[in-house]
């Protein structure tokens, strides 16, 4: 059975998720109730992988995962200071960002199209969620997409999120401009040992094919930038999803 509850209309280039796509998407879904996360297959036909795929994301990623042989390269990160348009798209705030920054996978350049934000994370270690979770998300020149994750985790003292919280788009649909120059480096740990796997988008339509790197080190979030998300969205996250046959690797840099 398909259930359409047409109260929201979303576009997917307002996601970013497919940036070549121009298609408009009008079935509503959300993260809790008849419309969250394990219903999403049943939602629309274009949703059957969220049910049927079975190289979804996000997974859990176990601290005694097999560490990579020197064949297994880490990605190089190539960021640079972004201007950028934040979204509150009803799911997220995400940031569509200027170009030049791009990461590295086997010599195929993706570049960098947009970041945005998940409460609590989507990806767990050991079973465990830390408070959110930044993707930034990467095509290539055929479209292909990469996603890098970073874990955030909450702790009092600095944090590099002070600028951008300032300007968090709380309503639906509210867009800010930031124009300012500002440095993603900012938004990484030093260490860059990342879980690597083939996944999909955690949202519907939940397309497989995608790269995943999740940065094994977080960053820190305060307490109050924390409440402050939560207020704008109170949950986020798709649950974890088997990892199947598929193979995990954590890469050294
Ligand atoms: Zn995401």
């Amino acid at each position: 059975m398909s259930v359409i509850v047409g109260v929201a209309t979303l576009t997917v280039v307002a996601t970013g998720f497919s940036p070549h796509t121009a298609e408009r998407e009008t079935v509503h879904w959300s993260y809790q109730g008849s419309t969250g996360p394990e219903h999403w297959a049943g939602l629309s036909e274009d949703f059957a992988a969220c049910g049927a795929g079975r190289e979804q994301s996000p997974i859990d990623l176990p601290e005694d995962t097999a560490v990579g042989t020197s064949s297994d390269e880490a990605i190089t990160i190539d960021y640079h200071p972004v201007t950028a348009k934040l979204v509150n798209n009803g799911h997220t705030v995400q940031a569509n960002v200027s170009p030049g920054s791009r990461i590295i996978i086997d010599g195929t350049p993706y570049e960098l199209q947009q970041f945005h934000f998940h409460l609590p994370s989507e990806h767990t270690e050991d079973g465990e969620h830390t408070a959110m979770e930044m993707h930034f998300v990467h095509a290539d020149e055929a479209g292909d997409l990469a996603v890098v994750g970073v874990l955030m985790e909450k702790e009092r003292g600095d944090s590099a999120f002070t600028d951008l919280w300032d300007r968090l788009p709380t309503e639906e649909g509210d867009e800010a401009q930031i124009n300012e120059p500002f440095d993603l480096a900012e938004f990484l740990p030093n260490d860059r040992d990342q879980y690597q796997y083939d996944g999909s988008l955690t949202t519907p339509p939940c397309t497989e094919g995608l790269k995943w790197i999740v940065l094994d080190d977080p960053v820190s979030v305060t307490p109050s930038q924390v409440a402050a998300y939560r207020e704008v969205f109170h949950r986020s996250n798709r649950p974890t999803q088997p990892l199947n046959d598929r193979v995990l690797t954590l890469v050294e840099d």
